[in-house]
């Protein structure tokens, strides 16, 4: 227990592989998020190699300082997979052959029409008073250790494994551990900076335990993430974090464009095809990004009907038809070729809005009058076309993506104007 009574847990992701820059512990991410919904809090995270000698030091401390331990990895039969045997020597227990095992793996095997490899035997050897959690997706069976009113949690590391495993046979046992209830909702917002929102929101803070409010910037957006904690039930925490939202969204009003996790393409596509409105784009420093995030979006067809990259010059001129005067006198990169392409496109698809990107996205190319960064965006519609003037900053893939995410909230704030 920890100094406020709650259970302290910790998880231990098992593989050098995760020790080097290549690969990264993701499955402990989807554990805590689970757990956190019971009302945990997660206190250590450990990253171990699959030295021998280094698992048994960490599982022995964890087993002094832990009341749950979640181990990630380093079940499967091959040599490198050591989790079974150190988690037995550092709890002093044997481990025990057991028959039965071998016969759900072989079958495994049989049903895949292949015959066991021998050394998939090793993992018939069960800690000494385990309880064995079936692996459904695969052959490493997962194990409940308890001991001194303690829990090891033995899970396989392949992510589907470990869910299946988690979620059929972990999750109902850890529910006589709850020690609550948790809801998260997240609002994400888009043409505020960190900053601004912080200052239109800050006396929101609250202060009653059991609601957190946290502001995170990304490139182009903001989300601020609110938790809400019951102890006895989720509605009570749900009506928390939803009393909270609706006050935020007071506040920020048009800036918030979703509270349910979607994009904001998805919101876009929503709101094309709710007023059954078509929308075509082209494209020239973000070269398709745009397109690109439109058509992430299932059943965009409805609304989406074509993109055109028109990177350099010549393709403006030959593909949308702008004038050639127009791009020498103003440059390619200016208010009146965006405009432009944004109106090309609209009358070309016949579409109900055209939208448009040109700008700088460096590192090179820049000059005084247009730096890095420089991007026009505009919208055209029926009677009008409007453009922006934007100066972002960032690396090359960060002015694309906030490029297309301007374009994409140029267009949300026209049609929900209209609402
Ligand atoms: P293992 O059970 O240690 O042999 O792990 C089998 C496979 O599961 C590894 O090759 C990884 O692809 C994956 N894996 C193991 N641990 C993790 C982890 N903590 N997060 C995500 N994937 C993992
Ligand atoms: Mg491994």
């Amino acid at each position: 227990m920890n100094s406020s009574g709650k259970l302290r847990i910790e998880i231990i992701a098992v593989g050098s592989e995760l020790l080097t820059p290549y690969y990264q512990d993701t499955n402990s991410l989807y554990l805590t998020r689970r757990i956190n919904e019971l009302g945990m809090n997660i206190s250590l995270k450990t990253i171990a190699s699959d030295n021998l000698d280094d698992l048994i030091y960490c599982f022995k401390q964890a087993q002094q300082r832990s009341d749950l331990i979640l181990t990630i990895g380093g079940l499967g039969p091959t040599l490198d997979d050591k989790t079974n045997e150190a988690v037995s020597a550092s709890l002093n227990r044997k481990l025990i052959f057991k028959k039965e095992i071998l016969h759900q793996i072989k079958n495994l095997f049989r049903k895949r029409n292949i015959s066991m490899p021998s050394v998939n035997k090793k993992q018939a050897y069960i800690i000494e008073g385990a309880e064995i959690l079936n692996n459904k997706k695969g052959t490493a069976p997962g194990l409940w250790v308890e001991f001194d009113s303690k829990i090891f949690i033995l899970l396989p590391g392949p992510p589907v494994e470990l869910k299946t495993m988690f979620e059929d046979q972990v999750l109902p046992r850890l529910l006589n551990l709850r020690q609550g209830y948790q809801s998260r909702l997240v609002l994400k917002i888009v043409g505020l900076t960190e900053s601004k929102t912080e200052s239109l929101i800050t006396d929101l803070y609250p202060e009653e335990n059991g609601l957190e409010m946290t502001i995170l910037a990304y490139p182009g957006q903001i989300e601020i993430h609110l938790t809400g904690f019951s102890i006895s039930s989720l509605k009570k925490a749900e009506n928390r974090t939803l009393k909270l939202s609706r006050l935020i969204r007071d506040r920020l009003k048009e800036h918030v464009f979703s509270a349910s996790g979607e994009k904001l393409e998805e919101v876009l596509g929503k709101l094309l095809s709710r007023d059954h409105s078509t929308l075509a784009t082209a494209e020239s420093c973000t070269g398709g990004l745009l397109g690109h995030r439109i058509t992430n979006v299932p059943g965009s067809s409805d609304y989406f009907l074509q993109g055109v990259q028109v990177y350099s010059n010549t393709a403006k001129i030959k593909l949308l038809g702008i004038s050639e005067a127009l791009v020498e006198t103003h440059g390619a990169v200016s208010q009146e070729v965006a405009e432009k392409m944004a109106e090309r496109i609209r009358e070309k698809a016949q579409s109900s809005y055209g939208l448009a990107i040109t700008g700088i996205a460096g590192p090179g190319g820049g000059t005084k009058e247009k730096p890095v960064g420089l991007v026009y965006t505009s919208l055209a519609w029926k009677n009008g076309v409007k453009t922006d003037k934007n100066l972002f900053s960032g690396n090359r893939e960060i002015i694309k993506f906030r490029s297309s995410q301007k374009a994409l909230d140029m267009l949300r704030r026209f049609l929900i104007k209209r609402d």
